[in-house]
């Protein structure tokens, strides 16, 4: 009997006019794993993780979720939390309704809507900040905000799209730790996405190495530092900051 992933990519291609971006892409995810994407500007880490999403169509291959396809659905039928660089935010919603516009859309009563997004601006420790507009925050709790507002819904995954890179290091060290923490705790299958060989060695349980739309390697972080695969991984992943 073939092993069933929580979330499977399996040929997965993306062409842009004539350009291919992605280019076959295969990664098996487990229950509760934390994946990193790893590789240099423009190699394709932001276009894979849309095509998770749904928020851009495969031109070949698929994406299953426990054994089920999942690339023909709209992004709202995906179940899939998502938290991006930076401008996360509407701007025009205090930070209580920014986490619970997923809710609202799904027709979740006021009074359930209030107590999840209470909850989840708990866990990230946003309580005191929940009547605030995203102006008024720093990008460090802006991005925390993005996080309840990404888990509110209780996405079976969660996908990360540099979540820190707009943040100083201290700042982004907490930020790591207590990503890593909720992650754990809650068991969210996760995807994570970072240009920094050092943010990915720290945080993952594997790191999928990925160059000009290929993966190069996909290994836990002390396999690819002892023994990568490939030139492109070895100068990678040795490179340091
Ligand atoms: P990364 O996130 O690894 O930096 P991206 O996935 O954003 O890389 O981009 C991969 C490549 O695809 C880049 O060359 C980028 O310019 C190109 N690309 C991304 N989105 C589009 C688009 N909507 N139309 C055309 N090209 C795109
Ligand atoms: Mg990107």
């Amino acid at each position: 009997m073939n092993h069933t992933y929580d979330l499977e990519l399996s040929d997965v291609v993306k062409d842009f006019g004539g350009t291919r971006v992605v280019d076959r892409l295969n990664i098996s995810i487990e229950k509760g794993e934390f994946i990193s994407l790893l590789g240099p500007s423009g190699c394709g880490k932001s276009t894979t993780l849309m095509m998770i999403a749904g928020f851009e169509g495969l031109s070949d291959g698929q994406v299953k979720v426990r054994g089920n396809r999942i690339d023909h659905l709209l992004p709202e039928r995906r179940n899939i939390g998502i938290v991006f660089q930076a401008y996360a935010l509407f701007p025009h919603m205090s930070v209580r309704q920014n986490v619970e516009y997923g809710l609202k859309m799904r027709k979740v009563p006021a009074a359930e809507r209030k107590s999840r997004a209470g909850k989840l601006l708990d866990l990230v420790h946003m309580t005191a900040f929940s009547d605030r507009y995203p102006r008024q925050l720093s990008g460090g709790q802006q991005q925390r905000v993005a996080l309840a507002r990404a888990l509110v819904t209780e996405p079976s995954i969660l996908l990360l799209d540099e979540p820190f890179s707009a943040l100083d290091r201290q700042l982004r060290e907490d930020l790591q730790r207590e990503v890593r923490a909720l992650q754990r705790s809650l068991g969210i299958t996760t995807i994570f996405v970072t240009h920094d060989q050092d943010e990915a060695l720290l945080m993952s349980d594997r790191i999928a190495v990925m160059n000009r739309g290929k993966v190069e390697q996909c290994a836990a972080p002390q396999n690819l530092y002892k023994s990568p695969a490939t030139e492109f991984v070895a100068r990678f992943i040795g490179r340091g900051t």
